[in-house]
C-alpha cells in the first residue's frame, strides 16, 4: 500500500446506465462507497432487450443507500438520454461522470439478422451512448470537468460469430469515444474505452464455468472508476481488463509500400499484386495517435514520389 489517501468523488453526480445488473453494478456501488452520488439508470429488460421493470435499479439504490451512500434511481431507456441525463440534474443539480455501460444481446448469424435485431442492438448500445453523452455535455462544458466511458467489445475488436450486430455497434463506440476525446479535451472533458470481460447474465453458459468464476465483474470496476476520477489523465484510451488485469489497447499500422514508381504513373493491379507482402507485412507498426499524424504519413509519401520523378 502506498502512503496515498484513498480516492474520492465527493462533490461528483455519476450517472451510470445498466446499473441494475453486472458491471453497471459494481461500477454503481464503488461509486458510491466513494462518495458519489449515483443515478443507477436501468430499464429492467431481458438480456434481449425486452420488458421492463423497476426492481433491478432500484435493488441496487437500496444497496448503496444501506451502506451509506447516495443514489436515485431512472428507469428510461438509454435510447432516451436526454431524460437519463435529466435525472441527474434534477436529484443533485448536475452531473460529472457518464459510464455508458447499458446493452442487450440478439446473437443471429448474418442471414438471420433481422433489421430490428440489428436496428435494436445499435440503439441500445450506440445510439444511447451518443445520446447520453450528447445530453451530459454542456453540463460538462460548462463545469469544465467531465469524464466520458464508452463500453466496447473484443466482439468488435475481432469479430465473433453471430455477433454482427453487437460487434458493430460496439466497434462504433470507440470511433465515437474517439471523437468525445477530441471533442471534449479542451474543457477537461475525458473520453475513454472499457473493453471487459465478467461473467455477468450476458455471457452466462457461453463461457467454461471454471473461467465464468473467476471473471468477477467487481475486478475491472476499480479500472473504470479510476477512469472516472479527476486523477486520471488519459483521454482517448482503450483499455482491456479480466480477472485482475489491465492493459492499453491500441492500434496499429505497418511500413506500408509506395504502389508506383513516380507522381507521374497510376497503380497498377500488378503493382498492388507485386508489392502484398510489403503491404500487409507488420513485422515494424508505428502507433498513431491523431489523424494529422495519419494524413502526415501520406504527405511523406507524396514527397518521396515527388523526389522520384
Ligand atoms: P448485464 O446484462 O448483466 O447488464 C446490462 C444491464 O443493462 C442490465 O441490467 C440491463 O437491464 C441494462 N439495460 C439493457 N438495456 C437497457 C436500456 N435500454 N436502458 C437501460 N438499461 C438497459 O451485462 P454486463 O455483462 O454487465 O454488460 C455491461 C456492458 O458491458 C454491456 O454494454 C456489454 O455489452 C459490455 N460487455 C460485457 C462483456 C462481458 O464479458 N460481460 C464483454 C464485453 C462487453
Amino acid at each position: 500500500m502506498s502512503g496515498k489517501e484513498k480516492l474520492r468523488f465527493d462533490g461528483r453526480v455519476a450517472v451510470v446506465t445498466g446499473a441494475g445488473a453486472g458491471l453497471g453494478r459494481e461500477y454503481a456501488l464503488l461509486l458510491g462507497s466513494r462518495g458519489a452520488k449515483v443515478v443507477v439508470n436501468d430499464l429492467g429488460g431481458s438480456p434481449k432487450g425486452e420488458g421492463a421493470s423497476q426492481r433491478a435499479a432500484d435493488v441496487v439504490v437500496d444497496e448503496i443507500r444501506k451502506s451509506g451512500g447516495q443514489a436515485v434511481a431512472d428507469y428510461n431507456s438509454v435510447i432516451d438520454g436526454a431524460k437519463v441525463i435529466e435525472t441527474a440534474i434534477k436529484a443533485y443539480g448536475r452531473v460529472d461522470i457518464l459510464i455508458n455501460n447499458a446493452g442487450i444481446l440478439r446473437d443471429r448469424s448474418i442471414i438471420k439478422t433481422s433489421e430490428q435485431d440489428w436496428n435494436l442492438v445499435h440503439d441500445v448500445h450506440l445510439k444511447a451512448s451518443f445520446n447520453c453523452t450528447q445530453a451530459a455535455f454542456p453540463h460538462m462544458k460548462a463545469q469544465n470537468f467531465g469524464r466520458i466511458i464508452m463500453t466496447s467489445s473484443n466482439s468488435g475488436i475481432f469479430g465473433n460469430f453471430g455477433q454482427a450486430n453487437y460487434s458493430a455497434a460496439k466497434m462504433g463506440l470507440v470511433g465515437l469515444a474517439n471523437t468525445v476525446a477530441i471533442e471534449g479535451q479542451k474543457n477537461n472533458i475525458h473520453c475513454n474505452v472499457i473493453i471487459p470481460t465478467a461473467a455477468s447474465r450476458m455471457t452466462e453458459g457461453i463461457m467454461p464455468e471454471m473461467l465464468f468464476n473467476e471473471l468477477k465483474p467487481n475486478l475491472i470496476a476499480p479500472v473504470v472508476v479510476y477512469m472516472c476520477h479527476e486523477s486520471c489523465e488519459d483521454n482517448g484510451s482503450y483499455i482491456e481488463s479480466a480477472a485482475g488485469w489491465a492493459t492499453k489497447v491500441h492500434m496499429v499500422r505497418g511500413k506500408g509500400a509506395v504502389l508506383r514508381p513516380s507522381l507521374q504513373e497510376t497503380v497498377t493491379l500488378e503493382n498492388v499484386q507485386n508489392a502484398w507482402n510489403k503491404v500487409t507485412d507488420m513485422s515494424k507498426t508505428t502507433h498513431l495517435n491523431t489523424i494529422a499524424e495519419a494524413s502526415g504519413t501520406l504527405l511523406e509519401v507524396l514527397e518521396k514520389l515527388n523526389s522520384n520523378g
